[in-house]
């Protein structure tokens, strides 16, 4: 497997929320998800999402592409299997990727993808407070961001998913860089 990292341009971020964040219904696209009210990084939230986002003077995206080579694209999986192997590897890599962002932006909120990556368990179900509440980002999405135009206008190319056990020619992880 082949990875390839690209950084967008860096926009204001009253730009950015004007051409892809939906703040009136930030949390529309996440109440069918499973992480919706059992991770910290996940809404619904107790804090005003216009004015997280106005926290900030500007914002970049980092995206990362897992690129599978055509005999990993030729291949037909178990569909359950191969769900279990992405969510491994996007765990490690997003792990990694955050790790990197916080030394390169140390005064900056990281926006990840896909809930929290830093422990097994989150503390939510049982009511207790975050173990990280310093290393925690929220997920882009669930600041109403539409990641994936996002991506496509400022990294240049579509995100991709598997289907019914194939992989496409790349899979990606894209983290939002929050400037102060
Ligand atoms: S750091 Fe742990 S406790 Fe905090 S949001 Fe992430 S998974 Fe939950």
């Amino acid at each position: 497997m082949d990875i390839r990292e690209y950084t967008s341009p860096t926009l204001p971020v009253a730009q950015f929320v004007e051409r892809y964040v939906d703040t009136a219904h930030y949390d529309t696209g996440c109440r069918g998800c499973d992480n919706y009210g059992q991770v910290w990084v996940c809404p619904p939230y107790d804090f005003s999402v216009p004015d997280y986002w106005g926290g900030f003077r500007e914002v970049c995206l980092r995206g990362v592409q897992l690129r599978f080579s055509p005999e990993e694209q030729a291949r037909s999986y178990d569909p359950e299997e191969l769900a279990e192997r992405l969510r491994q590897l996007f765990s490690r890599t997003a792990r990694q990727m955050i790790l990197r962002l916080r030394e390169e932006y140390p005064r900056s909120d990281i926006l990840t993808v896909g809930g929290c990556h830093l422990c097994e368990h989150c503390t939510r179900p049982e009511g207790r407070s975050c173990r990280y509440p310093e290393g925690i980002g929220y997920t882009l999405e669930s600041l109403g961001c539409d990641v994936s135009t996002a991506a496509e206008q400022l990294l240049g190319w579509p995100l991709l998913w598997s289907r019914k056990g194939c992989l496409p020619e790349y899979m990606a992880l894209v983290c939002g860089v929050l400037i102060r």
